[in-house]
Order: structure tokens, then sequence, then C-alpha cells
């Protein structure tokens, strides 16, 4: 079962971003070198926070969560909303905490 539809494509090369920046700690690295969602069957509910951060932050867009891609992110929906300058931040603040 996987409620929140979480699924990568070909394109992941396996950096760990999308398990790290996960605020529900639902998301691991799988033998494959894939990520992979945990699965609670028993709660009917996988323990997303529904947020897309992890779609949100995929250098190769390969994440889908919640039946959105990338191009229907509403991170990215958000961030074509703010200025330059703002988008220098957002970006500027995620590649210090990935490091
Ligand atoms: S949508 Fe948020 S909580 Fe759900 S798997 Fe992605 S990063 Fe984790
Ligand atoms: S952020 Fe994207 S490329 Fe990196 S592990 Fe997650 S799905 Fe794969």
């Amino acid at each position: 079962m996987n409620p929140a539809g979480f699924i990568v494509n070909d394109k992941c090369i396996g950096c760990g971003k999308c398990i790290k920046v996960c605020p529900g700690g639902v998301l691991y690295m799988g033998e494959d070198r894939k990520p992979h969602i945990q699965e609670f069957e028993e709660f009917g509910w996988n323990g997303c926070w529904r947020c897309e951060h992890c779609l949100a932050v995929c250098p190769e867009g390969a994440v889908s969560v919640l039946h959105h891609w990338p191009e229907e992110s509403l991170a990215i929906e958000t961030m074509e909303k703010l200025g330059d300058e703002a988008q220098l931040n957002v970006i500027r603040y995620w590649e210090k905490e990935m490091k």
C-alpha cells in the first residue's frame, strides 16, 4: 500500500535529497539505491505530511507524490510567483541545508 502515491522514475540518481528533506521521515534509501516510502498497512496511512518537499527538491524531476509531477508542484508554482532575489534566497538556503 502506498497512499501517498510516492514513486520515482528512471531519472533518479540516488542522491538522497528527497529523503533528507522529508519532514515525516517516511522515506528511506532502498538496496536498489532508490528512495522508497514506509508502509504502515495497519494504519492505512504511511505518515506522509503531503508537503511535496520530496518532489520540489529532486534535482532530476524524478519524484511523483500525491499524483503530482514536478510541473504540477505547488512549491514550484509558489517559486514562480516570487521575485528573482527571493528565488535565489530559497535556492541558497537549500544548498546550505543539503551540505
Ligand atoms: S510529501 Fe512530504 S512527507 Fe510526504 S513523502 Fe514527500 S517529503 Fe515526505
Ligand atoms: S532527490 Fe530525486 S534524484 Fe535524489 S534520490 Fe530523491 S528521487 Fe532520486
